[in-house]
């Protein structure tokens, strides 16, 4: 089968592929959407859920295949959810995102966090079959390690690790990201619906 996936970012597709791989999954094509079908959704939803909606109605709408989108961000317990939705506007560049986050929970003595990712799938009439959230548990570092993935990465300490998810390798994340753990309920769900093999 063939999945949309409603991003024009070819590493959101690469790294859906990377975990599809890592759960055993083949028979999809997982595809970015056309360059020329010009898809530009205007992302004004209040969460995760309705952004990853409107993404995704958008993609099935220009495409009337199978439409996979995500919405994602970070969450800290003591900014009230903050940068949440906003995260990747949180500041203009990663670098800077990293140092007003730091400096925003300077003294705090909770510094528990999570990565959220809101997933839906819609199919070729233009059904919502699924929405599925995945999350991440950890905590925001006091400064940044690693080199590896993006975003907040060099900050965000994994529960029950002594690693952010920047010491990580791809693999390593993405056996216990938000995404993955998002990802494997769709799996799951095209598995229960007989679009893959069980
Ligand atoms: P998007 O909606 O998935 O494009 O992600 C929104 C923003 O959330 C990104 O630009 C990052 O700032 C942040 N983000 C989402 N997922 C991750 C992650 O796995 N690592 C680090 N930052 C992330």
């Amino acid at each position: 089968m063939k999945i949309i996936i409603a991003t024009q970012n070819p590493h959101k597709v690469e790294e859906i592929k990377e975990i599809a791989k890592l759960y055993n999954i083949s028979g999809i094509e997982f595809l970015p959407i056309d360059k020329s079908l010009n898809f530009n959704p205007v992302e004004d939803g209040e969460t995760f859920e309705e952004n990853s909606i409107i993404k995704a109605k958008e993609a099935n709408r220009l495409t009337k295949e199978f439409t996979l989108a995500d919405d994602s961000g970070l969450c800290v317990e003591a900014l009230n959810g903050a940068p949440g939705i906003h995260s990747a506007r949180y500041a203009d560049t990663a670098q800077k995102r990293i140092d007003k986050l730091l400096d925003a929970i300077k003294g705090q003595t909770n510094r528990n966090a999570k990565f959220v990712c809101a997933m839906t799938l819609i199919n070729p009439k233009g059904e919502i079959v699924l929405k599925a959230t995945g999350e991440c548990n950890g905590n925001i570092a006091l400064s940044p390690s690693g080199t590896h993935g993006f975003g907040y990465d060099p900050v965000f300490l994994v529960e029950g690790t002594c690693k952010t998810m920047a010491d990580m390798t791809d693999n390593e994340k993405n056996k216990i990201s938000h995404r993955s753990n998002a990802l494997k309920q769709v799996f799951e769900y095209l598995k229960n619906n007989s679009y893959l093999p069980m």
